[in-house]
């Protein structure tokens, strides 16, 4: 067996020990003679599963007691609409940043619902950098604001936690969250699509303050209502029970690890290494302005647009996986989560000055 350096933006890469331990645990979870795949979400066996998983999410992220989570399916792109369904309440509208194909996602979403006042963007100017925070027209009477802290296509990633006053922040952090510590405080929302840093598809989580839920909009469906899943832990119908079983073998994997501050010190090596060398040469470059540049995905363009599909080919020949940029951006993207090894970074580069050195 040969397992690859996988760079996939997500699906992605998840830990060796946690593929291996949910293998050994297949067929026959703890004795049970069935794996949890099979198990009924109401049974005393799944219910420890997901209790333990959801104990340890919060541990990790030190989430306040007036927080729930929620173990939900849909992805993130179900967040879209179910943010302004159960946050723009009696309010005109909701004040959004946008700062890449994610965000304008958010946007074109959340217009089905009410009046988005596009309070930032850096579309002009291809969604390199994030608008000076002076800059932005927020409405201290909108329901919320809306941002996505990391863009996983063009790799621009917020490095603080806007200030939005009293008006309840919301962030998309499906490329980022668990990646570092995060004071959950300052939010009204978090919600992650789970097939990068926790697990694998079909999970979303979503964090939410509890004052927030319980007014949707009129005809909000149950399955879009936060209070209604909040009320059945989760479990209002039959929940993503494998996903959520692999995200509780995750958080376990991240707590032997030493948690997110340690975890934040291996991430911030790998992209220092990554960046560095693209800095170090002109053979690559990196398009994103420095104070923005993402931690997680790192998009690089070769000099020679011709050599893309030589690269690519070559580097899956030596083991190196899902480089290809995304189409609306071309290029390369390497996306370096938590799984991800300084060894696996360590390779890429070597892969990429020999390429410079035989190519250029
Ligand atoms: N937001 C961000 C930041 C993403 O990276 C993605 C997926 N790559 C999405 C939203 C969409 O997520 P999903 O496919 O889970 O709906």
């Amino acid at each position: 067996m040969t397992r690859v350096y996988n760079f996939s933006a997500g699906p992605a890469v998840l830990p060796e020990e946690v593929i291996i331990q949910a293998r050994d645990e297949m067929l026959d979870w703890h004795g049970t003679g069935m794996s949890v795949m099979e198990m009924t979400h109401r049974g005393k066996q799944f219910m420890a599963i997901a209790e333990q998983a959801e104990a340890d999410f919060r541990e990790l992220l030190a989430i306040p007691e007036n927080y729930k989570v929620l173990f939900l399916q849909g992805g993130a792109t179900s967040q879209f609409a179910m943010v302004p369904m159960n946050l723009l309440q009696n309010k005109k509208q909701a004040d959004y940043i946008c700062t890449g194909h994610w965000s304008k996602k958010a946007v074109v979403e959340g217009r089905r619902f009410g009046e988005i006042n596009l309070a930032a963007s850096s579309e002009d100017t291809g969604f390199q950098h994030v608008p000076p925070h002076q800059d932005w027209k927020l409405d201290p009477e909108a329901a919320y604001v809306h941002y996505t802290p990391n863009e996983t296509i063009a790799g621009v990633e917020f490095h603080w936690i806007p200030d939005s006053g009293k008006v309840p922040l919301v962030a998309d952090m499906s490329s980022t969250l668990l990646s570092r510590p995060l004071d959950v405080s300052r939010f009204g929302v978090i919600y992650a699509g789970a097939q990068k840093n926790i697990g694998c598809a079909g999970l979303t989580v979503v964090i939410v303050r509890n004052d927030l839920i319980g007014r949707p909009l009129v005809g909000t469906p149950a399955m879009f209502d936060y209070q209604i899943h909040a009320d059945h832990n989760s479990m209002y119908n039959t929940p993503p029970t494998y996903a959520w079983y692999v995200a509780g073998l995750v958080f376990s994997w991240l707590k032997r690890k030493g948690g997110l501050a340690a975890i934040a010190k291996v991430n911030q090596a790998k992209a220092d290494t990554l960046y560095s060398f693209i800095d170090s040469n002109d053979f690559y470059y990196n398009p994103v302005e420095r104070a923005f540049r993402s931690r997680m995905n790192v998009p690089f363009i070769l000099s020679e647009q011709q050599l893309d599909e030589i690269f690519l080919e070559e580097a899956k020949k030596a083991g190196l996986t899902n480089l290809k940029g995304h189409r609306s951006v071309g290029g390369m993207r390497a996306s370096i989560y938590n799984a991800m090894s300084q060894e696996g970074v360590e390779t890429l580069v070597e892969f990429m000055k020999e390429f410079e050195r035989t190519r250029a």
